[in-house]
């Protein structure tokens, strides 16, 4: 059985990323058109809570030069995958924008499109300036500095 999700350094940017692993290519958000080959694939798993805490460890070692090790650990540590958790069962897409603006701002005060690009990331979607957009113009959250948004 192969694993639904990998993890690929990208080319380009050298980041680790989450890609769903029988798809051809993947966009970094980088830009850059990645084409997923099977060498490529680093680690895999069937968890996208998991597959996000990857890509997040892969990031750290690369970032401090470390070897990249899978680690072990399940707990997460990433309060963007801690609200990807709590946000799953919301059902609506407009009822889990707000659920994802609340927990944000619960877990990391204010928060911004990386953010919210991160917790969509780990439920599989990867609209984050449409989910921004529709949360601004519902005035459901508000501005409190550049690109920085609280729930209102
Ligand atoms: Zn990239």
């Amino acid at each position: 059985m192969i694993s639904k999700y990998g993890l690929v350094i990208c080319p380009a940017c050298g980041k680790a990323r989450g890609v769903i692993a029988s798809r051809k290519t993947s966009s970094c958000p980088c830009g850059r058109q990645v084409k997923i080959r099977k060498s490529m694939i680093k680690f895999r798993t069937d968890s996208p809570i998991e597959l996000a805490e990857m890509v997040a460890q892969a990031n750290a070692q690369l970032a401090s030069g470390k070897k990249l090790r899978r680690s072990k650990t399940r707990a997460s540590s990433d309060p963007c995958v801690r609200v990807a958790q709590r946000v799953m069962s919301v059902s609506g897409s407009s009822e889990r924008a707000e659920a994802i603006a609340r927990e944000l701002t619960d877990e990391i005060g204010d928060f911004g499109l990386e953010e919210m690009r991160r917790v969509l990331e780990v439920l599989g979607r990867n609209n984050p300036e449409d989910v921004m957009t529709k949360l601004k113009e519902g005035s459901l959250i508000y501005e409190i500095s550049e690109g920085r948004f609280r729930i209102a």
